[in-house]
């Protein structure tokens, strides 16, 4: 378990902590080529943090050449996997040892509770280099049945250059889901960190140098996405492209590739993920707490939050209540105590969204009976209670559009069959949650529905050995387990005679 610190510990680290923001190419920290910067504030109290290199079409240039004559040098792109492994666990170790130090970094930047990041995001972090390193010496290729005369074999070989572009809800974790895979089967890496959340990104940098990846492997460019991402996902020379966020940006994206080289292109977008709770489920108190996590954790600034709660009728008044005195325990504090359990929103225009979410409900005739005001527990700063809405209509714009904020619809079912139609209707198919005893129903229900992960008697379990990823317009492809990979290599069939 972390050391959590206390909040003094925590405020004096923010006053001496040195902040690093220019982007990092070929293994040097440079300014944008042009010199141009953008505002880095906190949304704790809108500090300013740190004026970051905002980087352009030149410097995206300079780090896809710096990215691809590193790749060629075959400096780490043709190490044996054992020793890239060696190398992958030496930067989680720098990870963990720089732990509090990346944990300030980004409760400063993104605003969520110290106690979560150093907890979720650095250590899950750390956990996926290290897992995905082990595994890389531990794969094997194909040799396809073929008659005695031949040899076919299967191989993987590695992209080449890949550029990652990622959001500010979990920054460093994201990164690391595409980062972890990429470098360990011997590509060049490329992130685009969010303009919302860079610091991290820009830290780990000289973490990946120091353990020993060589330059021009790991590079970080920092900027915004019609700049910088846009650069990257239209440029010639960029093997594939990986991307976490909205998925109106991911079909942008999509259009970039077609645009350009028809690089491999795989998006995890977004999610509006309904939590099933039937009446027969084990425990009502504990599928409440949970309901209530599912929206609460992280502000609800997660892709796979459960912002739709279904609720079978004969027991929605009495649940929902339980739900609602379950979300109380969930209060906007100040970031940088390590009791708080929900922090500040990103930026004020997520802030506007959140709020303006909750005008929308209100006026589509949906009943708000609980939180959804701005309030201050640090002066100066971004913050919403958690809100929840009742008599929810599945087509009401609360319930189809992603909000990623702290607001939950409650939508009752009279049955299963009903359940299940509202459950998949919608452009997403992230994840999902149902709740029963009943096996059979939990298997069925399970299978019909469509999402890349469900979660059963429980909401948001997962780990670094199970893939995740998306239906419908939720993405393609999938991140961590040995699945991951797959972005990463081209399959080649080799034909030897004999
Ligand atoms: P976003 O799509 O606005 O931005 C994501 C990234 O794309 C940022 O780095 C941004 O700078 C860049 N970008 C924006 N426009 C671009 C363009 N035209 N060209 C290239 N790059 C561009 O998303 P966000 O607000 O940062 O994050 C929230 C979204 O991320 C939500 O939809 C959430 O569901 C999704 N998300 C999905 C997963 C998942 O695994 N499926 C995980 C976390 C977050």
């Amino acid at each position: 378990m972390a050391n959590l610190h206390d909040l003094g510990f925590w405020q004096a680290a923010a006053k001496s902590l040195s902040i690093e923001s220019r982007a990092f190419i070929n293994g040097a920290y440079v300014n944008s080529a042009d010199g141009a910067t953008f505002e880095c504030r906190s949304p704790i109290d809108q500090r300013l943090l740190a004026n970051v290199a905002a980087c352009d079409k030149a410097d995206a240039d300079a780090a896809v050449k710096a990215a691809r004559a590193a790749f060629e040098s075959g400096a780490w792109s043709e190490l044996p996997p054992a020793v890239r492994k060696k190398v992958l666990l030496k930067f989680s170790a720098l990870i963990e040892a720089n732990a509090d130090e990346l944990a300030l970094l980004e409760t400063l930047d993104m605003g969520k509770p110290i106690a979560d990041s150093r907890t979720v995001d650095i250590s899950g972090t750390a956990r996926a280099v290290s897992w995905t390193a082990e595994a890389i010496d531990k794969i094997y290729d194909e040799i396809a049945p073929t008659s005695p005369n031949e040899l076919g074999l299967v191989t993987r070989q590695a992209m080449g250059v890949v550029a990652a572009i990622v959001p500010w809800n979990f920054p460093m974790i994201m990164a690391s889901w595409k980062f972890a895979p990429a470098l360990a089967m011997g590509n060049s890496f490329i992130l685009k960190p969010s303009e919302k959340s860079p610091l991290t990104a820009i830290r780990l940098a000289a973490l990946a140098k120091e353990a020993g990846i060589p330059d021009g492997v790991f590079n970080v460019l920092p900027g915004y996405g019609h700049t910088a991402g846009k650069a990257l996902a239209l440029h010639m020379d960029v093997d594939t492209l990986v991307f976490t966020g909205s998925t109106g940006v991911a079909k942008q994206l999509m259009i970039y590739a077609g645009e350009s080289n028809m690089k491999r292109v795989w998006m995890e977008a977004g999610g509006k993920s309904a939590n099933v709770v039937f009446a027969d489920a084990p425990d009502l108190d504990k599928a409440a707490e949970e309901a209530a996590g599912a929206i609460c954790f992280n502000s609800g600034e997660v892709c796979t939050a459960g912002s739709r709660l279904l609720v079978e009728e004969s027991i929605a008044d009495a649940f929902t209540e339980k739900v609602r005195a379950a979300m109380k325990k969930w209060r906007p504090g100040n970031p940088l105590d390590p009791n708080t359990n929900v922090g500040a929103i990103v930026d004020d225009a997520q802030l506007q969204r959140v709020l303006g979410y909750v005008e929308k409900g209100q006026a589509e005739g949906a009943k708000l009976t609980q939180g959804g005001s701005q309030v201050a527990p640090v002066e100066g700063g971004l913050f919403v209670e958690p809100a929840i809405f009742e008599h929810v209509q599945n087509d009401m714009s609360i319930a189809a559009e992603e909000i990623f904020g702290p607001v939950l619809s409650v939508i009752r079912f009279k049955d299963e069959e009903e359940a299940l139609r509202i459950a998949n209707d919608s452009i997403y198919g992230l994840a999902a949650g149902v709740w029963t005893s009943n096996l059979s129903r939990a298997h069925r229900f399970a299978r019909k529905l469509q999402a890349g992960s469900v979660w059963v008697n429980q909401y948001d379990g997962g780990d670094m050995t199970a893939p995740f990823g998306g239906f419908k317009q939720s993405g393609n492809g999938r991140d961590k387990s040995l699945h991951a990979f797959d972005k990463y290599s081209e399959l080649k069939a080799t034909w030897i005679k004999l």
